[in-house]
Formats: C-alpha cells, structure tokens, sequence
C-alpha cells in the first residue's frame, strides 16, 4: 500500500516554502487539529482517501509541539512534512498558538481566518468538541468560530499573504498525481489570484464536519479508509520522535506493537459499523439528504 502511495509523488517529491506572489488552487478539504499527529490519528485515512480521488487537501496544526515530551518542535517540523507526503496533502503549516495553552481569542480566530482566506476550503475537518484535552476541544471551538468570522464581509484582516513570525512556513508539495481534477477547480470565485489582487477576501466553507475518533461518540458518518489503512498508520510513524520504542516517557507512551494494534481495534469497529473493515468516524450536525432510497449505504438487518 504504502508502494502505492509513494507512486502518486512525482520525484523529487521536495518541499518548498509557500510562494505568496503566486497564485494557488484552493483546497477542497482543509483538516485542521491542536497537535502535529492529531490529523493522521483522527483522519488520516480520509485526507488521503480524498487525494486520491482527485482532490486537493490540506492541514492546519495549531501548535508546534514544543510542550511534547519527547522530541521538539523541529523534529516534529521535520516528521510533519513526512508525514504529509505520505497522505499526499498539498499543503500543511502551523501557527505559533503556544502548545498547551489553544486558547479560543480574538488574536487566535484571526490567525484561522487568515489562512480559511488564504487557502480557501470547501470542507473543513475540526476535531470534535468535546474530549479529554483541552487543546483539542478548544480547537473545534476556535476552529468553527473562525469558520463563521471568515465569511464577514467587513471584517478586514489585512492583505499580507505571508505567515506570522513565529509561525512554521507553510509547505507545499507539489505535483500531487490526482485520480481527476478536483471539481472546483477553475471556479471564478475560487481563484486565489482575486483574493491576492485585493487583500483576503471573505471565506466560509460550505461543510464543516468533526472527526470524532479522539472521543466515545456515536458517529453520524464513517469514512471507508480500508485501502488507506496502512499508509495512514505510516503517516503516524512518521513522528519517530513520538512512536518509536525508546526510554523517554515509556511509562506514557505504549509500545509500538501495542500503538498498531490499538488504532486497528479501534478502524475495525468504526468499519463495522459501516459493513467495511476500516473506517474513521465523523460528525456533521446537519441531517443527512436523500435523493434515492435505493442508494443509501449500509446494511440495515
Ligand atoms: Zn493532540
């Protein structure tokens, strides 16, 4: 599988520091999360199931991972961009909100309004907004809050298109082989060239959902991640700092044989649920529409 994914990288697959003088496709799926690892834990799968279906996704870390126990933030920098390499993610950065301390301010939604504006999501995936770390409820707060304010028209957040000081360059990995063009591409409306030519302009998303994986919820929905499943836990190793075996927190960190076995138990149960093997769980607070009953998916009896 892993062949596989590496197959849709063109060589070299280098990173390079985001242009801001050029204009961009907008994203299709933007995740964002608290900690560097979160998104490959809670929906790897799916970003990388997305790419594959030709379209264009990215991810926004909160924080830097300096508070981390093993490792720092720029072993973490490093493993981060393996690890969206690996999900085939057209672009990732994170702010300088402090690790441990996501807090839902002013300063802090403008940051994320910054870059919904920039990048310019269709989808966004916010961590569910409940669970047992404060950095990760407080991101889908702050995350959604900034969902909203990026669509207001008078709020004005500036035209400088590069990033915070403190906060890590973003990265671009180009020549992503996609299955087909993504469906938005080419929307007049979507072409980063505007947004350039005349500042930020006002962005909302049209969906947002919640990956729930961090926390005991019902799902509304499941993504099949069963053709996804072995590269998404390589996207995970790629934080060697954090899931190698070594001596440094070994009495917080499990094993590696007992991480693997504890993210399968937990794709196989969401994947139950939906008649599949693998999945990864989300919420959308929207009912679901129906078109043709025939169609719905998973079985009922
Ligand atoms: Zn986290």
């Amino acid at each position: 599988m892993i062949h596989n994914v590496r197959r849709l990288l063109f060589a070299p697959p280098y990173l390079y520091p985001f242009p801001t003088d050029m204009p961009a496709s907008p994203l299709d799926i933007l995740a964002l999360a608290a900690h560097r690892d979160d998104v490959e834990q809670t929906c790897g799968g799916t970003l990388l199931k997305m790419a594959q279906l030709g379209h264009r996704t990215g991810i926004l870390d909160l924080t830097q991972g300096e508070m981390g126990t093993r490792g720092n933030a720029k072993d973490r920098a490093r493993e981060a961009e393996d690890a969206a390499k690996i999900l085939c993610t057209s672009w990732r950065q994170a702010l300088d909100i402090p690790d441990g301390r996501v807090e839902n301010t002013w300063e802090n939604r403008l940051k994320v309004v910054r870059v919904l504006r920039q990048q310019r999501p269709r989808v966004v995936i916010l961590p569910y907004w409940k669970g047992r770390h404060p950095d990760h409820y407080t991101a889908s707060v702050l995350g959604y809050e900034a969902c909203f304010l990026a669509g207001l028209a008078k709020l004005d957040v500036g035209v400088d298109l590069n990033v915070a000081a403190g906060d890590s360059p973003a990265i671009v990995i180009p020549n992503v082989e996609r299955a087909s063009p993504s469906p938005r591409a080419g929307r007049p409306q979507d072409i980063r060239q505007d947004a350039g030519a005349t500042g930020l302009l006002p962005h909302r998303p049209f969906k947002i959902i919640y990956a729930t994986l961090y926390y005991d919820v019902r799902p509304t929905f499941v993504v099949d991640i069963t053709e996804q499943f072995e590269a998404r836990f390589q996207a995970l190793m790629a934080y060697k700092s954090q899931f190698s075996d070594q001596e440094a927190g070994k009495g917080i960190f499990p094993a590696r044989d007992e991480i693997r076995s504890r993210i399968e138990s937990m794709a196989r149960f969401y994947g139950m649920l939906g008649g599949i093997t693998y999945a990864e769980p989300f919420i959308q607070k929207e009912v679901g529409l129906v078109e043709d009953l025939t169609l719905i998916p998973v079985k009922s009896i």
